[in-house]
Order: structure tokens, then C-alpha cells, then sequence
């Protein structure tokens, strides 16, 4: 039935998340937050009647937990288990936090997990639940996109990595990255591992100066086998996706190295924004061909596969540009 709901309701939905301010006299540039999925945003500088509306599917608010985060991205995650090809996306400025949302906080608690492990978790439960019916097998790879360039996190030793990738277009819901290492996993703390291993690995790459976790897409995709008693088989996949900090650089300012990755960076994002909101058109050419990214998503964007992004935004009036320049983005890419 949940299915059925989704299907006739569109398979794209965008949340938008605002992360608590660092600063409690910080002035906010959320002016108002609906149980509706609406919200208002307004300029401290400017007067009340400049307050630009938005619409989503919904809205959280800086006190929104990670468990009611999960509650309402559940469903989609569990649509996996029965054939379908799922895509959720962290969108947004770097440290408006899609880090956060996607794996939970950089320090403390285990408690405060995110949508990776909570997915994983809850993959493994429906696992074990249907076990008398259907047979399933998890296995999950994850890789970075840099500069156009595709690398596998999970991979023992990085400095063999070889680019570049060979990405597949024909399978469908199979493996789109024969090339990156791709490990079975039957445990949340199987998953810990990896994700620890990624971690390093993403991390092996950067000084402190050149924070590439900002600027890089980071893919982990979670595939689905499953096999009922009469030997009818299931395919399909999970991607989850922190991406690439959406900020605009100043042109004038960086140079070299930095403007290039800003420019894959704005390229890439400008792609996948097309191809979603070319599916919301329902339009008949969707450009996928035009970024890594969404000729590696290619098999689950658009047909029946569920799309669900995550726009997040800072509450700090001194963001307002980019906090109205990510809602832009996002309703964009929405159909409601
Ligand atoms: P991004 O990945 O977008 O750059 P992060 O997820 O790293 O941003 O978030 C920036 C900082 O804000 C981190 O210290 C993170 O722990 C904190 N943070 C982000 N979102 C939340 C939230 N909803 N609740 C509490 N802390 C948050
Ligand atoms: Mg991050």
C-alpha cells in the first residue's frame, strides 16, 4: 500500500533540514517553519514583506532528532527489500550539515547515528523478519567522486586505486561499478567497519588546509539480492549520498586547483539538478551523460526508482545567500 501511496504521489521528495544555529544571539534567517512543509525566509536587513516562501514535502527544524529524521525516510529504504531502486541525496552548503544527516555526529555517541547505519540496520532487521520466506544478500561499495574522477573508498589499498572507472550503463539495478570493491556485510558492525575504512580512506587524501570531504561526492550504494521460495529472484539497490559542498566560490578569489574543483563541483551539482528536475517534467531526454554522477545514479534515476533529497540549510542570517540559493535549488527539483 505504501507503494501504491508513493507511486501515485511521484517518486521525487525533497525535505529540507535546518540545522541548529552555533550561535544563540546568531540572528536566523528562518522566519517561519509549517507543519505543512512550507517555510518563510527573510533578510534581517531587509524588511518583513521580502520574505521569500517555500514548499516541500517537509520540513525539519533544528530540534528534529535523527530517529524522526529516519521515521519519515524509512518507508523508501524499505521499498528496497521489494525490488526498488532508491537514491537519497544530502544537499547543501558545507557545514549546514549533510555530514550530520548521512552519518551522524564526526564525534561522540554512537546514539546520534545517521541514515547510513540506520538504513543498513533496518535492511538487516526486514532481512532476518522475511528469513522463512525470502533469502537476501547485502553488500555494499562506496566511492568518491572528485574532480570528475571516480575512486573507491573501500578498497584495502587506496594508492592501487586506478582511474578511471568504468562505470556500466546496461545493468539494471545490478552492479553500475564493476570496479570498486564490493563487500558482503551481515552486521551493523560489519558496516561500522567499512565505514571506518572509508572514512581513512577519504581522509588519506586531504591536509588540513584542502578539506576534500567538502568538495568531493561520496557514494555508498547498498545492493539488494533476494531470492522467495519458488526461486524468483530480486535486484535492486540503495544509494546514499553525501554530496559536494554546493557554496559559491568567488571567482576572484581562488585560482588554480580550487577553481577547478569549484567548477566540477558547480558542473556536477548543475547536472544533477537538470536530471532531477527533467524527471519532475517528466520531460523525455534526461540528461544524464553530463556528470559522474548521475551516469553512476543512472539506473536509479527516473523509471520507478524513488528519489528522496535531503536540502539542508544553516539557520545564520549571514548564510541567506546560500540558504536561499539551496531552497531554489531544491524546489527546483520537487514536485510539490
Ligand atoms: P556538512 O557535512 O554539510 O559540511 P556537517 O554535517 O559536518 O556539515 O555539520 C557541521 C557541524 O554542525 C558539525 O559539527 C555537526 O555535528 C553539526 N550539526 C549539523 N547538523 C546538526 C544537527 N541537526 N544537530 C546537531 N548538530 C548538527
Ligand atoms: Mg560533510
Amino acid at each position: 500500500l505504501y507503494n501504491l501511496l508513493q507511486e501515485l504521489r511521484g517518486n521525487i521528495r525533497v525535505f529540507c533540514r535546518i540545522r541548529p544555529s552555533f550561535h544563540v544571539e546568531a540572528k536566523s534567517s528562518i522566519d517561519y517553519i509549517g507543519n505543512d512543509g512550507s517555510m518563510m525566509i527573510l533578510d534581517p536587513l531587509k524588511p518583513q514583506s521580502s520574505r521569500k516562501s517555500f514548499q516541500f514535502n517537509k520540513i525539519f527544524g533544528p530540534n528534529a532528532s535523527q530517529e524522526e529524521v529516519y521515521k519519515d525516510t524509512q518507508p523508501l529504504v524499505r521499498s528496497v527489500m521489494d525490488g526498488y531502486n532508491v537514491c537519497i541525496f544530502a544537499y547543501g552548503q558545507t557545514g549546514s550539515g549533510k555530514t550530520h544527516t548521512m552519518c551522524g555526529p564526526s564525534s561522540g555517541p554512537a546514539k546520534d547515528m545517521g541514515i547510513n547505519y540506520m538504513a543498513l540496520n533496518d535492511l538487516f532487521e526486514l532481512s532476518c523478519s522475511r528469513s522463512d520466506i525470502n533469502k537476501y544478500e547485502i553488500q555494499v561499495q562506496m566511492v568518491e567522486i572528485y574532480n570528475e574522477q571516480v575512486r573507491d573508498l573501500l578498497c584495502e589499498d587506496t594508492s592501487s586505486t586506478k582511474y578511471p572507472f568504468f562505470i556500466n550503463y546496461s545493468g539494471n539495478g545490478g552492479v553500475s561499478l564493476p570496479d570498486a570493491a564490493m563487500h558482503r556485510v551481515q552486521t551493523t558492525n560489519d558496516v561500522l567497519d567499512l565505514m571506518k575504512l572509508g572514512e581513512q580512506n577519504r581522509a588519506f587524501s586531504s591536509t588540513a588546509m584542502n578539506n576534500r570531504s567538502s568538495r568531493s561526492h561520496s557514494v555508498l550504494t547498498v545492493h539488494v539480492h533476494g531470492k522467495d521460495a519458488s526461486g524468483s529472484m530480486l535486484k535492486s539497490c540503495l544509494h546514499l549520498v553525501d554530496l559536494a559542498g554546493s557554496e559559491r566560490v568567488d571567482k576572484s578569489e581562488v585560482t588554480g586547483d580550487r577553481l577547478k574543483e569549484a567548477q566540477h563541483i558547480n558542473k556536477s551539482l548543475a547536472c544533477l539538478g537538470d536530471v532531477i528536475a527533467a524527471l519532475a517534467q517528466k520531460n523525455s531526454h534526461i540528461p544524464y551523460r553530463n556528470s559522474k554522477l548521475t551516469q553512476l545514479l543512472q539506473n536509479s534515476l527516473g523509471g520507478h526508482a524513488k528519489m528522496l533529497m535531503f536540502a539542508h540549510v544553516s539557520p545564520e542570517a549571514d548564510f541567506y545567500g546560500e540558504t536561499i540559493s539551496t531552497l531554489k535549488f531544491a524546489q527546483r527539483v520537487s514536485t510539490v
